[in-house]
């Protein structure tokens, strides 16, 4: 998904609450094997402090502004980081009311949620003004008029942003890449303001902002940069034409370090971002924003047992029990994920190179190649910067109950998630 890292990566990516110590891989203050012994594998386990630390660099780069941060949950949805991070003052980007109503069940403040997607549902707009959501992110014209239909006919007017596509290459995977013309996403830049006048016109409907998001993964700060251009025009020329713009959403997609890339810190990309936007005057605007990798993905691990090694002619196979359900990026995207031993190696171990591979029926289902590993079955692996789009991409294909989760904070970890049981997998049929 990236151009290969022209240097070894570190061992161990930056900013994660992650270190060696005495041979054994921590978490905070936790060893990492005595949580796979305790709980089995495959197990996620997040760290408090790094996701903190996380949302800290944004809290930076705002101090001073008015500007609200929006997590978008659908990169991990489980309930107690849900419930950390709107106790830490954050919103929620949503994008289904499934993600709706798991928000209010972590205590979201409603005003603070965003709903973006395209395919919006009548029933879904319903419940989000009946809550009384913060603002809908609209994505075409038509979703323009049911949601005024369906907001008139709740005696309301619902607040609207238009994602506006602005054109801009985020230089990413494709498949994560929203910003160009060509995807599903957002109104084209050229016809945004057509689509602002005929939102002002809608009865149901109250403009309040501008929405962006062009993209994920994003490691540079020149693309960002560039769409803020192309925002700040545009909403110069919808303010031209008589209709206020309240806030702006800028969206999510800061990047992280997977495999030694260098994405900017996140206040460090805000400083820029502000200072483009105090040069135009617009410094003053209230901001939305919608980070979802940023903020969990280097906070959380997987834990994996090694099954079988299956050493060949062409491929050494080395076989543990995570699998594609369970961790989907390397499968969807061919994503790279570094992958290292609880317990670190003696150093006459024999290292091999090994395909690290899940136990589910395809060809597809990995998650590391031809990596250099000094491995024995029944060694428990970490799969690095897991958490984000892991567990809530993880399905149940194979008959695979999904992973338990567990949250560290110092030297304390919690069970936040029991691993889903077998009868789970069949209780809603009707055979
Ligand atoms: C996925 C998504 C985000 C979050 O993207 P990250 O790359 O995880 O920061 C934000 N906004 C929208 C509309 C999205 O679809």
């Amino acid at each position: 998904m990236t151009s290969p890292a022209t240097t070894t990566p570190a061992l161990l990516p930056g900013g994660a609450a992650l270190s060696f110590q005495n041979g054994q891989l921590m978490l905070e203050q936790v060893a990492l094997s005595a949580l796979a012994r305790e709980h089995g594998t495959p197990l996620f386990v997040y760290s408090r402090a790094a996701i903190l630390s996380a949302l800290a660099a944004y809290q930076r780069g705002f101090a001073g502004r008015r500007a609200q941060i929006c997590y978008a949950m659908k990169a991990n949805a489980s309930l107690a980081i849900l419930r950390l991070l709107a106790e830490a003052g954050c919103g929620f980007d949503i994008v289904s009311v499934g993600e709706l109503e798991r928000a209010l069940a972590a205590g979201a403040t409603p005003s603070k949620i965003v709903f973006s997607g395209i395919g919006k549902t009548r029933q879904e707009m319903r419940r989000a003004l009946e809550v009384g959501i913060g603002c809908f992110n609209v994505e075409s014209l038509p979703e323009l008029d049911v949601l005024s239909e369906v907001a008139q006919s709740c005696g309301q007017r619902a607040p609207v942003s238009i994602r506006v596509n602005p054109n801009v290459d985020a230089r990413t995977h494709p498949y994560i890449s929203t910003g160009l013309k060509g995807n599903k996403f957002g109104i084209a830049h050229e016809q945004a303001l057509a689509a602002y006048r005929h939102a002002a016109s809608l009865p149901g409907l109250r403009v309040a902002g501008i929405d962006c998001h062009i993209g994920s993964q994003i490691t540079e700060v020149a693309p960002y940069l560039e769409a803020m251009d192309r925002v700040l025009d545009l909403v110069t020329a919808i303010e031209a034409a008589g209709i206020a713009i309240g806030h702006i959403d800028f969206g999510g997609g800061l990047g992280i370090d997977y495999r030694g890339e260098t994405p900017p810190a996140a206040d460090a990309l805000w400083a820029e971002l502000l200072a483009r936007m105090d040069a135009r005057g617009f410094g003053e605007r209230q901001i939305m924003i919608e980070p979802g990798r940023s903020l969990v993905g280097n906070a959380g691990v997987c834990l994996t047992e090694v099954l079988y090694l299956k050493p060949g002619e062409q491929k050494n196979f080395c076989i543990v029990d995570a699998a594609m359900n369970d961790l989907p990026r390397p499968a969807l995207y061919e994503a790279y994920h570094r992958i290292v031993p609880v317990v670190q190696a003696t150093p006459d171990a024999a290292t091999s190179t090994w395909d690290v591979v899940g136990p589910v029926c395809e060809s597809g289902d990995w998650l590391g190649r031809e990596r250099a590993l000094a491995v024995r079955p029944g060694d428990h692996l970490a799969v690095l910067s897991a958490g984000a789009y892991c567990m809530s991409m993880a399905s149940n294909y194979n008959a695979r109950p999904r992973a338990a989760e567990v949250l560290v904070d110092g030297a304390q970890a919690r069970l936040i998630r029991r691993r889903e049981q077998l009868q789970d997998l069949w209780r809603d049929e009707l055979g």
